[in-house]
């Protein structure tokens, strides 16, 4: 175990900008799932319309040609039409941005609901989804929310439906990694409409700081799973990727699947970082994990 030891530490943004893979609206602290790893973990005060009213300041000073806004939470589907609000001031402001919503899923398994959210939720989205496992016991297990499996995966086939760009997420964690073969192919057979699959490294804070020795899983142990599944996905045509495990703690031959997927804003190196030929490639470590790979070295 290591503990960060910082050499850069850049702000939050407060400006919405093309270009930038910060621009990101915490909308809700409100959540559905009780997930064991959630780094951001749901409160029940509702703070939704202090956040709106912060937020709508933000997209009206947004610059117009932004071209990416996430929205997240806590579930954002849980504000109700406060969230048709917020695409509708981004459209507004921002008429080519490409929105990607960060969602559990669970309240598209409401037919009307989703196609309420079709009507106000025209282009250029992105949904970006959990999905824990390939089986209901250890999704709900992970999810903390009974029902949450079957409730998802309605959820994705009705958003499949209606045409809209999934993003599955896998985020890896110790109660998972030995079954990414086995979640590759459950994809492959039961959402072949997904654009895209996500492999994630946890972020560890909040109750993935809490349930450490639960969640934790050493990318060293759990590369040849990642691997394989990988490997399986390709072969059946779909995109993989890898989020937020730096390269050196993955093997080689995954590092085309590597992305610098953590927000400048959060991203830190450590300072074996210095003198690592990889620094410009790698994404990095989270500033907010409160701990890290004993593995990370320069390479
Ligand atoms: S040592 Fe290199 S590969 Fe590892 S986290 Fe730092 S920059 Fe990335």
């Amino acid at each position: 175990m290591m503990f960060c030891q910082y050499f850069y530490l850049g702000p939050m943004t407060d400006k919405f900008q093309k270009g930038d893979n910060d621009n990101t609206l915490f909308i809700t602290s409100a959540c559905t799932n009780r997930c064991i790893m959630c780094c951001q973990p749901p409160t029940d005060v509702d703070d939704s319309d202090r956040l709106l009213e912060r937020n709508l300041r933000l997209i009206e000073t947004a610059n117009t040609d932004t071209d990416y806004v996430c929205i997240t939470g806590g579930e954002p589907t849980l504000i109700e039409e406060k969230l048709f609000l917020y695409i509708q001031a981004i459209r507004k402001r921002m008429p080519d941005a490409t929105i990607h919503l960060l969602t559990n899923g669970r309240r598209f398994a409401d037919n009307d609901y989703t196609i309420h959210f079709a009507k106000m939720a025209d282009s250029h989205f992105v949904l970006g989804i959990p999905l824990h496992s390939d089986n209901p016991i250890d999704h709900e297990r992970i999810a903390g929310a009974k029902g949450s499996f079957f409730e998802t995966m309605k959820g994705l086939h009705n958003l499949g439906i209606l045409g809209y760009e999934i993003e599955l997420r896998v985020i890896i964690m110790k109660d998972n990694y030995k079954r990414l073969p086995q979640i590759a192919e459950y994809i492959t057979l039961n959402l072949p409409f997904v654009s895209q699959v996500s492999f994630m490294g946890l972020e560890v804070t909040g109750c993935a700081d809490r349930n450490y020795h639960r969640v934790w899983v050493e990318p060293i142990e759990f590369d040849p799973y990642l691997t394989d599944a990988i490997r399986y996905l390709e072969c059946c045509n779909f995109s993989a990727k890898v989020f937020n495990i730096p390269h050196c703690l993955l093997s080689v031959i995954l590092w085309p699947y590597a992305c610098r997927s953590i927000s400048t804003w959060k991203k830190t190196n450590l300072l074996q970082c210095k003198n690592c030929s990889q620094l410009m490639n790698c994404c990095g470590v989270f500033c907010t994990s409160k701990k890290y790979s004993s593995f990370i070295h320069a390479i």
